[in-house]
């Protein structure tokens, strides 16, 4: 299938554009490479470059390109910048998804994968999260996706779109390959942080917060693999040729882990110290948040390559050994 995949050169949709070829399919990106990067994109793809709030430039892709799916990974997702500017989160999560799901209604292109996230059920003690937990989002980032989900919702009565909605997890690890990776700026992610405090990048990582009721008093997170997330999406590729279809899938592996784990892993998969100290509690952040996938594993048939956190660490550590400063360009 032809795949439109609006954020294509960002972390989770550079991914998903190799697993998309690796199946099969044909991906064309759309990015405004404001976070996206060029080198991560493969050699001989199409690349708008471009703004995905305009309609006057994506109708014309859409109108030549025929796409049978558009794929959107374009959100910001800075949940501490969300609530400092909450206006710069709403123009470019809401209202540019708004004018892109414009431009395919004017299109006819009636098919749209959404890039969720578990922070649209905000701080519940309902654990693990399946999907019928009830959305209650309490960033402007999360209210964003969680409006955007509604929406869709509303698309999909209204005009017969098919939308599958994936509230991913902690989205991490890298192609094993070594050749694409997480690269943040500004990076704030526990792994990335703690590879690099670890190789002396950083003087040190500052847990956040060790008075959590949690077996060590740090947070629980349930890390995914971004090939893992991918995958997931190509899986519903068949449920969403029926007009009307509405999916919605959490995706995680079920197994959290502890913020003093995961430094314990980087520490085992690196060999190296990961200087760090503790310091008090990040606002917004949620005791734990952990997946139960086993809707997206029956109804997608999707299997979880990646299940322990090792395994996830050891494939971003090949990233940062042969890309210590990330991306080039
Ligand atoms: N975290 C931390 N120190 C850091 C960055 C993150 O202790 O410098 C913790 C954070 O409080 C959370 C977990 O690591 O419990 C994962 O945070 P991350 O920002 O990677 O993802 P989030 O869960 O916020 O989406």
């Amino acid at each position: 299938m032809k795949i439109l995949v609006v954020g294509g050169a960002g972390f989770i949709g550079s991914h998903c554009v190799r697993q998309l070829l690796a199946a099969g399919h044909e991906p064309l990106i759309l990015d405004n490479f404001v976070y996206g990067h060029r080198d991560s994109i493969p050699q001989g793809l199409t690349v708008y470059d471009g703004d995905m709030g305009d309609i006057s430039f994506t109708q014309p892709i859409l109108e030549k390109e025929k796409v049978d799916i558009v794929m959107h990974f374009a959100a910001f997702a800075y949940v501490g910048e969300s609530t400092t500017d909450p206006l710069k989160y709403y123009d470019n999560n809401i209202s540019k998804t708004v004018h892109l799901l414009q431009a395919m209604r004017n299109t006819k292109v009636n098919t749209f994968i959404f890039s969720s996230s578990c922070t649209i059920f905000g701080d519940t003690n309902e654990m693990p999260l399946h999907e019928d937990v009830p959305r209650q989002a309490f960033s402007p980032y999360g209210q964003t996706k969680q409006d955007v989900e509604v929406l869709l919702g509303y698309c999909a009565k209204a005009y017969g779109l098919s939308y599958a909605c994936f509230r991913y997890f902690n989205a991490s690890g890298a192609d094993p390959d070594g050749k694409i990776g997480e690269d943040h700026d500004p990076e704030t992610h526990l792994i990335p942080l703690a590879i690099q405090a670890a190789r002396g990048q950083r003087d040190k990582l500052v847990i956040f917060g060790t008075d959590y009721p949690t077996p060590d008093g740090t947070c629980l997170r349930d890390y995914i693999h971004v090939n893992d997330l991918s995958r997931a999406h190509i899986a519903s590729f068949e449920k969403l040729q029926t007009p009307g279809t509405e999916l919605h899938y959490n995706l995680g592996t079920g197994k959290p882990s502890s913020v003093l784990e995961v430094i314990n892993t980087v520490e085992d998969v690196t060999g190296l110290k990961v200087p760090h100290e503790f310091g008090p509690r990040r606002p917004g952040d949620v005791p734990a948040a952990y997946a139960y996938p086993e809707k997206a594993i029956k109804e997608l048939n999707w299997d979880i390559e990646f299940l322990d956190i090792k395994s996830i660490v050891e494939t971003a550590w090949k990233w940062h050994q042969s890309n210590p400063n990330g991306f080039e360009e």
